[in-house]
């Protein structure tokens, strides 16, 4: 069964990709979608957030990435995928992550949510935590991988 991991990604964090890897070993394929988010302004370009992704996922043989636009579950139609992975990391995503959910199974009811429960060590970690770390010139290392390290450094030289 193929699942899509849906999110903005700005940048990918150890929180993301712990469920990247669970997902994986879940599902035979999984499609990590970079989606646009009107509401959300962006710190990094689509195609930046592709390439950190694909960097940080070359050990996992059946993941992929690509960018999406429109409706999460258009998309997730159009690529003939009936799962979508989401990440939980404390009460306060639920309501969030609800209403999303509960949009999606009313537009499409056969397309599934599946909620992964974060990892305790990175129930506290967001893109937007490793930014805050990234603009005071904080240590990245427990929140993203080197190589995303180094683009978030770069880009609050
Ligand atoms: P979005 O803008 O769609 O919320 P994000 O990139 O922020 O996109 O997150 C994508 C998904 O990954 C969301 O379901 C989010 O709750 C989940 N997620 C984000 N950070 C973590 C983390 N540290 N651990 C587990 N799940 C996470």
């Amino acid at each position: 069964m193929r699942a899509l991991y849906p999110g903005s990604f700005d940048p990918v964090t150890y929180g993301h990709l712990d469920i990247i890897e669970r997902a994986a070993s879940l599902f035979d394929e999984l499609i990590i979608v970079i989606m646009t988010n009107d509401e959300k302004h962006s710190t990094f370009t689509m195609e930046e957030r592709k390439q950190m992704l694909q960097h940080c996922i070359g050990h996992l043989e059946n993941v992929r990435v690509e960018i999406g636009s429109g409706l999460t579950v258009d998309f997730a139609e159009k690529l003939d995928s009936q799962v979508l992975i989401r990440g939980v990391r404390a009460v306060s995503d639920y309501e969030y992550e609800m209403q999303l959910a509960t949009a999606n199974m009313t537009l499409k009811p056969k397309i599934e949510t599946i909620f992964l429960l974060a990892r305790p060590q990175y129930s506290f970690l967001s893109s937007s935590t490793a930014k805050t770390v990234a603009k005071n010139n904080g240590d990245l290392h427990n929140f993203v991988p080197d190589f995303v390290a180094e683009k978030l450094r770069e880009k609050y030289r």
